[in-house]
């Protein structure tokens, strides 16, 4: 969602500062600090199972949910805002669906700290010795431009019990080792954006937030900025833990006894007392086409982490031109 509010000495409209954890006027330069965003208050970790019933569907402002009609993302923004450019693919054909009534609201916010002409510098630089970028940036207008988005990302914490039986090797034998041990899982995040979560480049960005550092939600945050609909539920992103989880308590596993197990560990997991997070986090988005193929380039808008899919051939268009050019000399 994205929210208007009004400067209280001009009239004005004030939008999100990166940064400073403010509002700033857009007309006088007026500032106003985010009282939540400054607070030390934690965002509360909710318990999963009787999360339906107390999950608050509170925006803090009249919200209604954009659908765009070529890449099918949803976003959610003020009533009041006009809608503009998908983010995801920057199309233009977005269109109104419903009122955001009955759509689960976050309970913490990580606000934006990478400001958009930083986020340029980092991308520039991620570029710099990339196939054909200099030509790229010339010839598409698009690719300058950074969107600034929340997306929506769980985070879970559970108790963990865990029976393993592993082998490894000492002093040339195989030995085998049969163990149990307990670990608290804290802050494991789950992407709940389909658009961002299919690409592994996008999600290794999208794993990169310190949710410690998160806030309790305020709408101010939205202020000039649009925020994903979750296309990932709830239960469906516990659901969707499972390798990535094991992955992690492998690990674990290995850390205990400070052992580097050989391949085959075999390991049972019983979980007990899980809670979440329902966060938004903040991202810079380029989508751009070359060849009629859609590349998405993600900047964390908290760490300033990139990563993206870029052109590694020549399109249609550049084969034409390379081979007219060519053909030109060729005359000669
Ligand atoms: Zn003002
Ligand atoms: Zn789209």
């Amino acid at each position: 969602m994205e929210q208007t509010k009004k400067c209280p000495s001009c009239g004005g409209t004030m939008i999100f500062q990166p940064g400073f954890d403010s509002l700033r006027c857009q007309s006088c330069g007026h500032k106003e600090v985010i009282p939540e965003l400054v607070s030390k208050i934690p965002v509360d970790e909710l318990d999963f199972l009787t999360a339906q019933n107390k999950a608050s569907h509170d925006w803090g402002m009249e919200a209604k949910v954009v659908t765009c009609k070529q890449c099918g993302a949803e976003t959610i923004q003020n009533k009041l805002q006009l809608s503009g450019l998908c983010p995801f693919c920057g199309s233009t054909t977005v269109e109104t669906a419903d009122p955001a009534q009955d759509i689960m609201a976050p309970d913490g916010i990580i606000p934006f700290k990478i400001t958009e002409k930083r986020a340029l510098y980092i991308f520039k630089d991620w570029i710099k010795d990339r196939f054909l970028a200099p030509e790229l940036l010339a010839e598409n207008a698009q690719l300058n431009k950074f969107y600034g988005i929340y997306v929506p990302l769980f985070t879970f914490d559970v108790l963990t019990e865990n029976r393993f039986t592993g082998r490894y090797s000492e002093d040339g034998r195989t030995l085998l080792r049969c163990g149990k041990f307990r670990h608290q899982v804290d802050d494991f995040p789950v992407v709940a954006s389909k658009q961002l979560a299919s690409d592994k480049l996008l999600l290794n960005v999208m794993k990169d937030y310190r949710t410690n550092e998160a806030k309790p939600y305020t709408p101010d945050a939205l202020a000039g900025f649009p925020c994903e609909h979750y296309s990932i539920g709830l239960s469906e992103a516990w659901n969707s833990v499972g390798p990535d989880m094991d992955f992690y308590l492998r690990n674990q596993a290995c850390k205990q006894n400070e052992t580097r197990y050989l391949k085959g560990l075999d390991m049972t997991t019983e979980y007990f007392d899980l809670k979440y997070k329902y966060l938004i986090v903040p991202v810079w988005i380029n989508s751009f086409f070359y060849d009629n193929k859609l590349y998405t380039i993600v900047i964390n808008g908290q760490t300033g982490k990139i990563d993206g899919q870029w052109p590694k051939s020549f399109g249609t268009f550049a084969k034409k031109a390379a081979l007219f050019f060519l053909g030109s000399f060729g005359l000669d």
